[in-house]
Parts: C-alpha cells; structure tokens; sequence
C-alpha cells in the first residue's frame, strides 16, 4: 500500500491526466436508459453499449415497452453486446419488476438496486453515482486493475478493492476517482503491455516499481 503522500501525489497526476473524466456509457439524463446501458455493458465495451442502445432505446424508451417484449427478440436486437440471452432476460425481467413495484422508477438505494436481475453491486454503485450523486467507487475491470498496480489496494478482488479507494480517498472523489481510474486503464495502463516508461504515476507506482526495480537491480523512488 502507499503511504498518504505517494496517494496525494498519484491522485494529482490523475488529476491533471484526466480533468474531465467521467462515466463513458451514453447519459442522456434518463436513469433508465443508464440502467439498461450497464446491464448489457457487462463483458462489453462502452463504445459497442453506446451503438447498440443508440437504436435500442428509441425503439424502448422506458420499462414499459420492454416489460412487454420476448427475451428472443429482444436477445437478437442485443446479440453484439454478448452474452444476450442473460442480459436480455435481465432488462425484460428488471422491466418488469419497475413497472410492477416502483411505478417505472429507478430506486435511488443500494439493496432495493441489487434485487433487480442482472444488477450487482458495480452497477448498483454506477447508478448512485451517475443517477442519485451519492459517493460511490465503481470497480470495474480497468479501475480494478489499475487501483492493484499502483498500490491503493493490495487486492484484487473487486469488493476489497472499493473497500481500500473508500479508505484512500475521501468522499467527495469517489466517484470521479473511478472515472479517472477507468481513463487511465485505457490510456496508459493497459491490461496487457502497460506504458510504465510514458506514465507520470510510474514515481509511486508499486507494479512499475517492482518491475523496474528488478530489471534494473535499483529501488524505484519512493519505494523502500
Ligand atoms: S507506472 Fe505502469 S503500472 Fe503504474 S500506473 Fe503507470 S502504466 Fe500503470
């Protein structure tokens, strides 16, 4: 784990690397539409989530008009997004159930939010973020990763993960430190052949540290 200023640093690098970062799923003010878009984002890009809802959302503005629908159509008209059958399931079924119980509006708390099918509690923090502007850290697979690489959490489970940015980081930044998080998974530290030698984090970072360190028999600043 880092200590308070290797944290302080990192946060001001990610700061200024990424000013404006936030949620990359298309928010067109509509909290159902979100809800829909992070249901089919699971295992797929935003970018294919924004295309296919683009369409989707025109022909089903709200939960009534997929309450009604069959999970085979509605699983042809998602197929790109994979795993369709699951997800189709999950919007007719979670439609449904708006329609039913909470007058077709999204609820605005955690455990009502993760007794809808197909919402856990990534999407269920995604949606008091983005929807209700309550603190939430959002760890998805880049935020994740990139949280573990640079040592705000030694874990790499995902609960234990938000955990450990909720202790690093005061209230007012979780939602934006999940954004920036998320930014800089794509931008610089990517899964597979991060850009360490590029990357303004590398001063602190204890993965750039330790494979530094050890290809070039020094200690990395910063790190003991
Ligand atoms: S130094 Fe490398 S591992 Fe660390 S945050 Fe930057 S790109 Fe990721």
């Amino acid at each position: 784990m880092l200590t308070d200023t290797q944290i302080h640093f990192a946060w001001k690098v990610l700061e200024r690397l990424y000013p404006d970062a936030e949620c990359s799923l298309d928010t067109d003010g509509d909290p159902f539409h979100l809800f829909v878009r992070a249901i089919l984002s699971a295992q797929c890009t935003d970018k294919r989530v924004n295309e296919v809802t683009a369409t989707l959302l025109t022909e089903y503005p709200d939960p009534s008009a997929f309450a009604k629908e069959s999970e085979e159509r509605l699983g042809e008209k998602i197929r790109t997004c994979g795993l369709y059958r699951a997800k189709a399931h999950a919007i007719i079924a979670s439609s449904q159930m708006l329609v039913t119980s909470f007058g077709g509006q999204i609820p605005s708390d955690r455990r009502t939010l993760e007794t809808f099918p197909g919402v856990g509690r990534k999407i269920a923090n995604l949606i008091l973020g983005e929807v209700f502007h309550e603190p939430a850290v959002v760890v998805d697979t880049h935020c994740g990763r990139v949280a573990n690489r640079i040592g705000f959490s030694g874990s790499t489970v995902p609960q234990v993960i938000e955990k450990d940015l909720m202790t690093c980081f005061p209230r007012e930044d979780w939602i934006t430190l999940g954004h920036r998080l998320v930014a800089h998974g794509r931008t610089l530290c990517m899964a597979r052949n991060p850009n360490c030698p590029g990357c303004p984090v590398r001063e602190v970072c204890i993965y750039a540290c330790s494979k530094f360190s050890d290809a070039e028999g020094t200690s990395h600043a910063g790190h003991s």
